[in-house]
């Protein structure tokens, strides 16, 4: 007899339909996601999982929601949330080729983008899983050609990129019409706080899984640069082009530090933007929305404005002029190296600054590493800009703009691919959208000229 190993599928409270398809498939072992995952989601509790891309999250929640389906009763049971129609195609082709295991599954893409019409044929002939994007679903929601009375499986896939790009009230909506006798499923490849308030909401009792990347741990590399006060300027340009951080917050102490530490780097093709307290709140938003999106890769700011900032990935944290108080530098220099990314802390300090430095040595417990400026290598021709660029377009929520719509006129009418198109903020009378900077013209032209939810709109580039 043979002995079945541990990450085997035929370990699993699956039918035999199901195990014979995944040998067909050629899946031998469950990838690690799975091994965690399926038996927790099989025994029909909720889950939040979190992996990186292309560790097989599908099959995790997808031979789940099959498990569970009745094929004789032609009702949707399953529904699957995805960011983009681009995620739902993929989604939608690994589950239908899961289902082969089944006989007579019927499984409709809901996405925005595709004529409504045939979606509606679908599912009035009976589809037992539907997966789309949320604008979409909730469109079928309203217009009652989507019930999810008999919903026992929702998945949120790419959870995290789904509030990235606004999703946020629409998954919201959808979810309120869903049984709250169910099972729902949060995937996702990241795990910022605003994951947790989601799960907390609308799950009941989740089981945790993470499966860890190779990373190691996130740790900061802490290194201080001693130069004269005169020198700071040229030091601070220095450190950019030999570090080269994608991501960055420089902090300063005043708000007039900030403003001409923004404009010295602007000056020297740094794309910079000076955050501090005396900023209109419209500002604000205007200059953190370039930030987490990509558009503008330095922030200038003071301890104050930075306060509470939600930014994921820093590459590095600058110290223009070093915090009196050990704590604030801790405090700052730990905003980089999160999940399980190495951080970079660099701070230029003056011979007068070295009590601070001193100060930092005592509270951290560790002696402070310092560097030269001449060790640092000097570029010509150096810039460092963000690889998106932010579109304003002149209308928001109070026209009833949805981020499902900029979304699907991006890619449907304007013809652009989902995987262009990035974070998506809807504010009261406006929204944002970022756009990789190769495709920014072509969404520009479209969305100053087309039509949005059946209106004319303006759109502008934020930056520049
Ligand atoms: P994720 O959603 O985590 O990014 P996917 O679910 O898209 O990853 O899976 C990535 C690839 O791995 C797909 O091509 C899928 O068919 C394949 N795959 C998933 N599970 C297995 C398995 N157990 N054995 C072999 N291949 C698998
Ligand atoms: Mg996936």
């Amino acid at each position: 007899m043979k002995v079945p190993l541990e990450n085997d599928f035929a370990n699993l409270e699956l039918s035999s339909g199901l195990l014979e398809n995944l040998k067909t498939l050629g899946y031998e072992q469950m990838t690690p996601i799975q091994a965690q995952s399926l038996p927790v989601v099989l025994r029909g509790q909720d889950i939040r999982a979190q992996a990186k891309t292309g560790s097989g999250k599908t099959a995790a929640f997808g031979l789940g929601l099959l498990a569970k389906l009745n094929p004789d009763h032609r009702r949707v049971q399953a529904l699957v949330l995805c960011p983009t129609r681009e995620l739902a195609d993929q989604v939608s082709k690994e589950i239908r080729r899961l289902a082969q295991g089944i006989p007579n599954v019927k499984l409709v893409s809901l996405c925005g983008g595709k004529p409504f019409g045939p979606q509606k044929g679908s599912l009035q002939h009976g589809a037992h899983i539907a997966v789309g994007t949320p604008g979409r679903v909730l469109d079928h929601l309203s217009k009652n050609t989507l019930r999810l009375d008999n919903l026992l499986t929702l998945v949120l896939d790419e959870a995290d990129r789904m509030l990235d790009m606004g999703f946020a009230d629409d998954m919201q909506q959808i979810i309120q019409r869903a049984p709250t006798a169910r099972q729902t499923l949060l995937f996702s490849a990241t795990y910022p706080a605003s994951i947790q308030t989601l799960s907390r909401r609308i799950q009941k009792d989740p089981a945790t899984v993470v499966v860890e990347s190779q990373h190691k741990p996130g740790t900061i590399e802490q290194l201080f640069y001693e130069v004269k006060k005169h020198e700071r300027n040229n030091t601070l340009l220095a450190l950019f082009e030999h570090y080269q951080p994608e991501s960055t917050i420089v902090f300063c102490h005043t708000k007039i530090q900030c403003a001409e530490v923004a404009q010295l780097l602007t000056q020297n093709k740094i794309s910079a933007l000076a955050i501090h307290g005396d900023l209109e709140q419209r500002e604000r938003d205007r200059v953190l929305i370039q930030f987490a999106n990509g558009s503008c890769p330095v922030l200038v700011g003071t301890d104050v404005a930075a306060r509470g900032l939600d930014i994921k990935s820093l590459t590095a944290v600058i110290n223009y002029e070093l915090p009196h108080d050990p704590e604030v530098y801790v405090h700052r220099i730990g905003r980089t190296g999160r999940a399980g990314a190495t951080g970079l802390a660099l701070s230029i300090a003056t011979p007068g600054d070295m009590v601070r430095v001193k100060a930092i040595e005592e509270f951290t417990n560790e002696p402070a590493v310092c560097d030269v400026y001449e060790s640092l290598n000097r570029q010509d021709s150096f810039k460092i800009y963000g690889h998106m660029t932010t579109l304003e377009i002149n209308a928001g929520r109070k026209s009833k703009i949805r981020p499902g719509d900029v979304l699907g006129s991006l890619t449907g009418d304007a013809g652009l691919p989902g995987s262009v198109v990035g974070k998506i903020d809807i504010f009261e009378q406006a929204s944002f959208v970022a756009i990789e900077n190769s495709a920014a013209a072509q969404a520009l032209e479209y969305l100053d000229h087309g039509r949005l939810k059946g209106r004319t709109v303006r759109a502008r580039r934020l930056s520049d």
